[in-house]
């Protein structure tokens, strides 16, 4: 198939059309345009972000980025279409949720996640993956290994966000890491941390969670009440909890690092400045992996972060609604709901 196959008419979507409401809605497929690619995706994850659209408490419905009818996904991977940009019809490849414009001056110094014209496929400006087509600029999709058919290919997405902190805070050999929250992003910052050849201890309120964070290598695990305070030369939040934000000052000793990674919400009693002060420690606000897309697909494909291990179930596109149950009422163990959209 050439660009010239470009197909046109209508395609199934999937759109939250208001608090608490999935639907299967009918959309044009989205028309060419010079630089773009157009992709059928084959399985979507969700997350909390996709939770927090559905009820409509996400920051970019609040502050008028996104609104309702919106056609989520933006953990993904999927087939290509029609080609441009030096890919082939059939390729698997990863679609970016950050999509920066390369032209103003923070992408001009190479700042691309902070651009100033940033959009984010599934979130805002760019219809997400839950649908039978996605048209992406060749720039924002990174090519995965021959063969690719695996649901957990989605979880490149959640992983570069993982890479990006422990990149960023220097994590190696001789840091002991605390990791909080046993969800996808904790349960791969425990494999990767492992990796990188630091001792990780997990810290979580799911057993089954924690019994998980153990397999991957994790030498102990607390829950947050009973994790040894000022003992961690490392401490990723990933829990998404306020609480354990504030917790994880408790636990980063002093001068070492906090990496923040889970989006809380809640304003936080109790801080104390001072701390910042005496313990000297940096906190480090990880905005997203935008350029690690490459390198994470190297490492799912080398095993060195095993992505079966934290599917817990794969829902047909039809079933939507049931796939969004699952994820609103805390499962338990292997974190990841992903749905099948019929492109693989
Ligand atoms: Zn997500
Ligand atoms: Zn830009």
């Amino acid at each position: 198939m050439t660009s010239g196959d470009w197909p046109t008419g209508a395609m199934r979507a999937l759109a939250l059309e208001g608090p608490g409401r999935v639907v299967q809605t009918s959309l044009p497929i989205p028309a060419p345009e010079p630089g773009t690619v157009l992709v059928r995706p084959a399985h979507v994850g969700l997350c909390g972000t996709d939770l927090e659209l559905l009820h409509g408490t996400a920051a970019y419905l609040n502050d008028g980025r996104s609104g309702y009818p919106h056609v989520f996904g933006h953990e993904w991977w999927g087939r290509v279409v029609t080609a441009d940009g030096g890919f082939a019809p059939g390729e698997a490849v990863v679609g970016h949720t950050m999509i920066s414009c390369g032209l103003c001056p923070n992408c001009q110094r190479g700042r691309r996640a902070v651009c100033r014209n940033l959009i984010e496929t599934g979130l805002y400006g760019q219809q997400g993956a839950a649908a039978e087509f996605i048209r992406l600029p060749a720039h924002a999709l990174t090519r995965l290994p021959a063969g690719t058919r695996e649901p957990w290919a989605v979880l490149v997405e959640p992983a570069v966000t993982v890479v990006e902190s422990l990149e960023r805070t220097g994590c190696g050999p001789f840091d002991r890491v605390a990791v909080l929250g046993t969800g996808t992003i904790g349960l791969l910052t425990v494999q990767l941390a492992r990796h990188r050849g630091a001792e990780v201890e997990a810290i979580g309120i799911d057993p089954a969670g924690l019994e998980l964070a153990t397999k991957f290598g994790a030498t102990a695990a607390y829950r947050p009440e009973d994790a040894p305070e000022r003992a961690y030369s490392l401490v990723v939040e990933a829990s998404g909890a306020s609480a354990a934000f504030l917790r994880s000052l408790d636990l980063v000793e002093t001068g070492g690092r906090v990496a923040v990674v889970g989006v809380a919400g809640e304003p936080v009693g109790g801080l104390v400045p001072g701390n910042f002060v005496l313990g000297g420690f940096d906190v480090y606000g990880i905005r997203h992996g935008l350029d690690h897309y490459e390198r994470t697909v190297g490492l799912f494909a080398s095993r060195v972060l095993d992505g079966a291990a934290l599917v817990a179930e794969i829902v047909p596109a039809a079933d939507a609604e049931q796939a969004f149950k699952l994820l609103e009422h805390g499962r338990s163990g292997r974190p990841k709901v992903i749905l099948e959209m019929g492109g693989a």
